[in-house]
């Protein structure tokens, strides 16, 4: 099987200031390191498309995406909460990322590869059912699960999600839906400060990691709460919000995993879909330190290349 990258150069249309770390150099970083380690002439390319409106209201409520559309400056940028920028064309960027990820699924489900990386922006899984947040529009993840739920007519999805901040998003808008299991290791007591009630949501597993935890306490979190959990799951599809910001180089959290780290998880997450050839749908959440950023995606992406063979 082949590993598919799918991106589209729409993402340039969301445009933020120089300060900001969500800007579209991300996916630069990642495709320069992509293309030094020669991975990249081993991914096949695809142009995502823009995501449909049933699609998104699956996920978000109308009138949310209503009021997206009526904010959205004509020239500048402003700022939807206290750190997400919208610019002019910002929505245009969100519902094309939105839709890489639903054609990505969809190429999925005609067996078409076995695994797809989607390399878009902005990224989603902070964005609630009726809330934009932290650098989040439309929740990608969310969008895509329900899309495989609905018109693909699945029935167990699971979601991971190891990106340093909790996908408080994607519980929003899935948590006690059991169509799905999310899996959520994050930096705690840390941003976005919810969704962590214990017993709230009981298709959920938080894995709380301490500010400074480093490679071997993360390994052991996700060998003993999410590996045993998924595989009894035994879900038809896995989506990773593959947030790359818990490496220790990151500036804008403080956990300490190392390049290797996310080598390591691509091997689990092979590991849990090889048994019954379960497709994977990898989706970029956060990363932000440029350098860190392309090679820990290219680190991930390693296993399942060589995987195909
Ligand atoms: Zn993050």
């Amino acid at each position: 099987m082949s590993v598919a990258y799918f991106t589209s150069e729409e993402h340039f249309s969301h445009f933020t200031d120089e300060e900001h770390p969500e800007h579209a150099m991300r996916i630069l970083a990642i495709e320069q390191e992509l293309k030094a380690r020669h991975l990249w002439d081993q991914l096949i390319h695809i142009k995502g498309e823009e995501a449909t409106i049933p699609d998104i209201l699956r996920a978000h409520s109308k009138g949310y995406v209503d009021q997206l559309h009526l904010i959205q400056p004509e020239h500048g940028h402003i700022y939807v909460d206290e750190d997400t920028q919208m610019s002019p064309g910002s929505l245009r960027a969100a519902l094309w990322s939105a839709g890489s990820c639903t054609s990505a699924l969809d190429a999925l489900m005609r067996n078409d590869y076995q695994h797809a990386f989607v390399a878009t922006r902005p990224p989603g899984h902070h964005a609630e059912h009726k809330k934009a947040m932290g650098f989040c529009f439309l929740n990608n993840v969310a969008i895509s699960a329900l899309r495989a739920a609905d018109q693909h007519h699945l029935q167990r999805i699971a979601i991971l999600d190891f990106d340093a901040h909790q996908g408080n998003g994607t519980i929003d808008i899935l948590g006690n839906d059991h169509r799905f299991m999310i899996c959520s290791s994050f930096q705690h007591p840390f941003y976005p400060y919810s969704h962590y009630q214990e017993g709230r949501y009981n298709n959920l597993i938080n894995t709380p990691l301490e500010a400074g935890t480093g490679s071997a306490t993360f390994r052991a979190e996700i060998e003993s709460a999410w590996l045993p959990a998924v595989r009894s799951f035994a879900p038809e599809l896995i989506i990773v919000s593959a947030g790359f910001d818990a490496h220790r180089d990151d500036p804008m959290a403080e956990l300490c995993l190392l390049d290797n780290d996310y080598h390591w998880l691509a091997d689990q997450i092979i590991s849990l879909a090889t048994p019954r050839s379960t497709p994977v749908l990898s989706i970029l959440e956060g990363g932000y330190h440029l350098g860190a950023l392309g090679r820990c995606v290219a680190e991930y992406l390693q296993p399942f290349v060589k995987h195909k063979a």
